[in-house]
């Protein structure tokens, strides 16, 4: 899997041209055919989409191209999650948030656990990345909640990305520097420090 931004027209362009690089070895990927067509719930409603397939001519292995707009393994589009994620930093609890995306109560308590329970790596990863993104940034101020300070270094993280790479969605931002991996036990870039 490798994240990839949501332009699939220059994602296209990109993998023909041997541009884009193999997650796990730096290889160049090849373009190998699609994977099978999967929905993503967005907050304009449901997505069917065919993702592209690559190969790596370095290792072989095979790589579906996941836009950033998107989670592994996660039916729902990043930007849903990020909202149930901001609202609990708010104090907002899982109910309310799933009745305002249309989303199932146990979905979104299980974004919610998975994210709490990884808070402090995440919360490091970003906040380390803020600062190498930007390094006069201050020092980011912790509110109380372990979710809390979590989403909040990820939004610092995305300002700061936004500032020096341009504007993006700030989920999409966090999908990508994780690689898809911000709610799984796996593939996460943390997920070896713990
Ligand atoms: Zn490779």
């Amino acid at each position: 899997m490798k994240i990839v931004g949501t332009n699939a027209p220059e994602v296209e362009r990109a993998l023909l041209a041997g541009e884009l690089s193999c997650p796990r070895c730096g290889g160049r990927l090849r373009p190998w055919g699609h994977a099978r067509e999967r929905v993503v719930r967005r907050r304009g409603g449901e997505e069917r989409r065919r993702p592209r397939r690559s190969r790596c001519a370095g290792c072989s292995r095979s790589h579906v191209l996941l836009f950033e707009d998107s989670l592994l393994r996660r039916r729902d589009g990043v930007e849903v999650i990020g909202a149930a994620l901001a609202a609990k930093a708010q104090g907002q609890g899982h109910r309310r948030s799933a009745t305002a995306l249309g989303v199932p109560a146990s979905t979104v308590r299980g974004w919610l656990r998975r994210f709490t329970r990884w808070a402090e790596p995440i919360r490091s990863f970003f906040t380390v990345l803020a600062h190498s993104l930007d390094p006069m940034l201050d020092a980011i101020v912790a509110g109380g909640s372990a979710l809390g300070d979590a989403v909040e270094a990820v939004a610092v993280a995305a300002r700061a990305g936004a500032r020096r790479l341009g504007p993006r969605p700030p989920w999409s931002f966090a999908s990508a520097a994780s690689g898809g991996g911000l709610l799984s036990n796996t593939s996460c870039p943390w997920a070896d420090r713990h």
